[in-house]
């Protein structure tokens, strides 16, 4: 890597330039075959995912969103519902709770973790509630054991948000395991990305595997047999072929990302002023952000000189959920999550990032803490 290349936040190439031949021959497969979408290429990437997460049923959907929506659908959630989240997330977390007639209530985030609080999510629980909606925001898990234990108290159903996080774990089990169902996003940029939109719910219930294998497909179990309102939500065999090609390297692909996670840690030890990301106890991280905290009203200027210096970062998130046109009439005390969204940094990081580049990235930081500590 030469001093004067940019530093992406994001670089995908090394991860397709190892899968090139196995994409070359996905696509030929699924040419030959002539079956686009659904199919057995799709049923065949539904069953190695499932084995791989260790849970009964996978429906392959047509992006996380959808997932999220068809989970909570194939759950009974609806108008007059209320759904507990986080304001600290995509924005279609929530925009899934709105698309099927419910609303989300937000709740604040711990600042350490950026995930839900339990004891805030409890505060939140009307008689309307039916579901809390945990993010793993940037890989790493929401306290599952707690919100689970809460949810069983009150009798309301979990539904997982896992877009950032496969691959992730809590207390030695793998996300997407733990909530009556679980949405996955197979965005490009996502830990295990495919070559457009995809998406998969999750679920051990077969109740509710069938509800969204229905519910993807026009509402029907049957062909030309409607009985509900669906959608056109299928996954396509290529993305499914692609996907099949890339889930045995995800787990070594997360290993490159915590490792290059421990080197920014190494790095940044002595930044003073930045709040580097924690890993709660018994959790694996998988770093599909690492977001640094950049106190003393700084981020944006450190932002600022890091473009300067060729070096891609982003703020994820800018702007809480609670905060956003649609839902600016609800009520949120959560601070923490509108502290977040003024100081957080993520900064580049890919499972192959090379060790100079970061350190390229450090320098950059510590640079500019220099010349604060300089400034009158
Ligand atoms: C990416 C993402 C989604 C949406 O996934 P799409 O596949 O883009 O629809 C939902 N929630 C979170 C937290 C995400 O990061």
């Amino acid at each position: 890597m030469d001093q004067h290349s940019e530093i992406p936040i994001l670089d995908l190439a090394p991860e397709l330039a190892e899968v090139a031949r196995e994409l070359e021959a996905a696509w030929r497969r699924v040419l030959a075959s002539r079956q686009f979408i659904l199919g057995p290429e799709v049923e065949a990437f539904e069953q190695e995912v499932a084995a791989w997460l260790g849970v009964r049923h996978a429906v392959g959907v047509n992006s996380g969103t959808d997932a999220l929506v068809i989970a909570l659908r194939a759950l009974g959630i609806g108008p007059g519902d209320e759904v507990v989240t986080t304001p600290f997330t995509f924005f279609a977390t929530a925009e899934s709770i709105s698309a099927v007639g419910a609303t989300p209530v937000f709740a604040d985030i711990d600042p350490a973790t950026f995930n839900l609080r339990t004891d805030l999510v409890e505060r939140a629980l009307t008689p309307r509630t039916k579901a809390i909606l945990p993010v793993h925001l940037f890989g790493l898990a929401a306290d599952m054991q707690a919100l689970s234990a809460l949810a069983v108290r009150h009798g309301l159903a979990v539904v997982e948000d896992v877009a950032q996080a496969f691959g992730g774990a809590d207390q030695g089990r793998r996300l997407g395991t733990f909530g009556a169902a679980s949405a996955f996003s197979f965005f490009p940029s996502k830990n295990l990305g495919c070559l457009g939109d995809g998406g998969l719910v999750t679920t051990d219930d077969d109740r509710i595997a069938g509800e969204a294998r229905a519910l993807r497909a026009h509402g029907s179990r049957r062909k030309y047999f409607n009985e509900v309102v669906g959608y056109n939500s299928r996954l396509d065999a290529l993305q499914a072929a692609v996907l099949r090609a890339k889930l045995p390297r995800v787990e070594g692909w997360n290993a490159a990302r915590r490792e290059a996670a421990d080197r920014y840690r190494a790095l940044l030890r002595p930044a003073p002023g930045i709040t580097l990301p924690t890993e709660r106890p018994g959790t694996w991280h998988v770093y599909h952000q690492f977001t640094i905290r950049v106190g003393g009203g700084r981020r944006d200027a450190l932002r600022d000189w890091l473009a300067a210096r060729g070096i891609g970062t982003m703020v994820y998130y800018p702007r809480p959920l609670h905060r956003m046109p649609p839902y600016a009439g609800q009520s949120c005390p959560c601070p923490e999550a509108e502290a977040a969204s003024r100081e957080v940094l993520s900064l580049p990081m890919w499972p192959r990032i090379a060790p100079e580049a970061q350190q390229r990235v450090a320098q950059g930081i510590l640079g500019f803490l220099d010349a604060h500590r300089a400034a009158p």
